[in-house]
């Protein structure tokens, strides 16, 4: 199932203007504490995209529904037979088991995602994350001031949690905006060649925003493994 576009970009609106709102009162509240706080908030949404990313690549599909037969299809990835199947196969599942799915088809196809549009990687997540807690700041904020730090925190979180897919399909394409090639030289994103280093093992680095995060996560990931947790089993269907 495809989201409607129009619902996509009307939400993304609101959940623009929400944002700025909240940005405003942020402003108007501004001191020393939310540099650190802003930045903490930019730490903790590239976790929490690590965090993800590892469960979902490790996490085992359900067998028997033919997830097998399309990730192993061996055919053109265009043909009418091949669409057929991806729409039948796809169309079982519930959207938890269809996002495990693309985590697991991202490692032997990692363009495809680079080729989907901003508001394709960040729609579910706008509707059904962030436009709701934006709207909820905006609603705690009118009832009684957020501390600006704690606004501060929260927005960079939520920007970072919003565009984590779009930071990721960045990493597989050449032309990328101004602005995430700016971040990129300031180390606010991570670059193409730090993220092959997930590519190449699937065994590291599963943060995709800024990377800060990886050195915390490998640790926890290799302390997981020693458990005998997140089995190679579960990286394909
Ligand atoms: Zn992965
Ligand atoms: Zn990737």
């Amino acid at each position: 199932m495809r989201l409607n576009l129009f619902w996509v970009r009307l939400a993304f609106a609101a959940f623009l203007i929400s944002l700025a709102i909240n940005v405003g009162w942020m402003v108007i509240g501004f001191d020393w504490r939310v540099i650190p706080a802003a930045i903490a908030g930019w730490y903790l949404a590239d976790m929490v995209s690590g965090i993800i990313h590892m469960y979902m690549d490790y996490r085992p599909c359900r067998p028997n529904m033919g997830l097998d037969r399309l990730y192993f299809y061996e055919g053109s990835r265009e043909s009418a037979e091949y669409l057929q199947l991806r729409d039948a196969t796809l169309g079982r599942i519930g959207p938890i088991e269809r996002l495990v799915y693309d985590f697991k088809n991202h490692h032997p196809r990692p363009d495809a995602l680079g080729r989907r549009s901003m508001l394709r990687q960040v729609g579910s997540t706008v509707l059904s994350a962030s436009l709701p807690f934006s709207l909820l700041l905006n609603l705690a904020n009118w009832h009684a001031p957020v501390p600006a730090w704690l606004a501060a925190l929260l927005i960079t979180f939520l920007i970072g949690g919003t565009f984590a897919q779009y930071f990721h399909g960045s990493l597989h394409r050449g032309d990328v905006p101004p602005v995430v090639r700016l971040m990129r030289r300031l180390h606010l994103l991570m670059t193409p060649a730090a993220h092959d280093l997930h590519h190449q093992t699937l065994q590291r680095d599963f943060a995709t925003n800024c990377g800060w995060s990886n050195p915390i996560l490998n640790t926890t990931f290799r302390a997981l493994r020693r458990r005998g947790r997140l089995a190679d089993a579960g990286l394909e269907p």
